[in-house]
């Protein structure tokens, strides 16, 4: 949890109701989904919008396919939506909580009562897909059992947890994908919106997430969509995982952060987890003290060789449940990969195990 959270303003202290919005700015609606996880929420995002003459609305991530989220979203639909349909589905990126519902939202739903277009970078719709289909056996399976046990998880129960899941986690949270989508780019200028009322919003790319993470900005508005690159209570997750396990993710994380600095200090930030809140430039000067930090206690952790497992408990003091572990693990060897590629620290394969220690 951020610690200096105060530095931070909440215009709105409760979130919306399941099943109803929030407004937040005229045609700016807050929804907000239940999740089955530790982080048992996400929120979205629906804006008015017109398509082809057509009156209507565009949705910012869609949460991940679960009866309680269907029956969330039907509410939605025949109560907050007043009867105008969805009319476009714009995903940040390609994770269960943000992708997962896209193939029966697109579709309209159990009634089939609208077809809409899916929007969304390249990269995240091909990893969305590739791993709904089975995907191998990337991110969990024996793929990610044998990256774990790589560097350094010993933990019998946890690994078998991994080879359980298999290929079933991903396809389990996104059963199916839509079968196209509409690209979208870095810095693509996206209108959303009625004629009279519509909103320019620009694509921004951010790395380290997520492949090819699209935040949206609209300039005139001060609004920033930052779906999971800044959120106010915790930290990002930025993890090396099995598919690119030699990836050194957390700088390229930081250096997507420090381009939103160019952003009005006022900007209002709608994050994908926590409640919209001001404070972007504090909130990545915090998110830079927290990295620096770890890396200082990763650092002095590594004066005798260290593997990312032992790291673990260096970098997370509470409790975690196998679930966790994995996620943290991930992020241990991030901070271990930054420091290695800084030439700070030397990696060694030790009877099997990766440990990181001074050059
Ligand atoms: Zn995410």
């Amino acid at each position: 949890m951020n610690p200096n959270e105060h530095e931070l303003q909440y215009p709105w202290n409760e979130p919306p109701a399941t099943g109803d919005w929030l407004t937040l700015r005229p045609g700016v609606h807050w929804v907000r989904m239940p999740l089955p996880f530790a982080l048992d929420h996400i929120n979205l995002w629906v804006l008015d919008d017109e398509i082809d003459g057509r009156a209507g609305y565009t949705l910012i991530d869609c949460g991940i396919t679960s009866d309680a989220t269907k029956r969330a979203w039907t509410h939605l639909f025949d109560g907050a939506f007043n009867g105008k349909p969805l009319l476009r589905i714009i995903c940040t990126h390609f994770h269960p909580d943000h992708f997962g519902l896209a193939h029966w939202l697109t579709a309209g739903g159990e009634t089939a009562r609208w077809r809409v277009p899916l929007w969304m970078t390249a990269t995240e719709y091909a990893f969305g897909r590739y791993l709904s289909a089975g995907g191998g056996d990337n991110i969990s399976g024996e793929s990610a059992a044998r990256h774990f046990s790589r560097n350094g998880l010993s933990d019998g129960a946890a690994l078998q947890q991994v080879r359980e899941r298999g290929s079933g986690y991903y396809p389990g949270l996104v059963p199916a994908v839509p079968s196209s989508f509409h690209r979208i780019y870095e810095g693509d200028e996206v209108a959303i919106g009625p004629p009279h009322a519509s909103r320019l919003f620009r694509i921004i790319v951010g790395f380290g997430h997520a492949p090819e993470h699209a935040s949206l900005y609209c300039e005139e508005d001060r609004l920033l969509i930052t779906g999971d690159m800044v959120l106010p209570r915790i930290s990002t997750n930025v993890s090396v995982f099995d598919l690119e396990p030699d990836a050194d993710p957390l700088p390229r994380y930081l250096r997507s952060l420090d381009r939103l600095l160019v952003l009005p200090a006022d900007t209002l930030v709608l994050p994908s987890h926590g409640k919209p809140f001001i404070g972007l430039h504090q909130r990545i000067a915090q998110q830079h003290r927290h990295h620096a930090e770890r890396y200082d206690e990763v650092l002095a952790a590594c004066a005798t060789p260290q593997s990312a497992a032992n790291i673990v408990p260096i970098l997370f003091k509470r409790q975690l449940d196998h679930h966790q572990i994995t996620f943290a693990l991930g992020e241990a060897l991030a901070h271990l990969h930054a420091l290695w590629y800084q030439g700070k620290l030397a990696r060694r394969d030790e009877a099997g195990v990766y440990r990181f220690g001074a050059k």
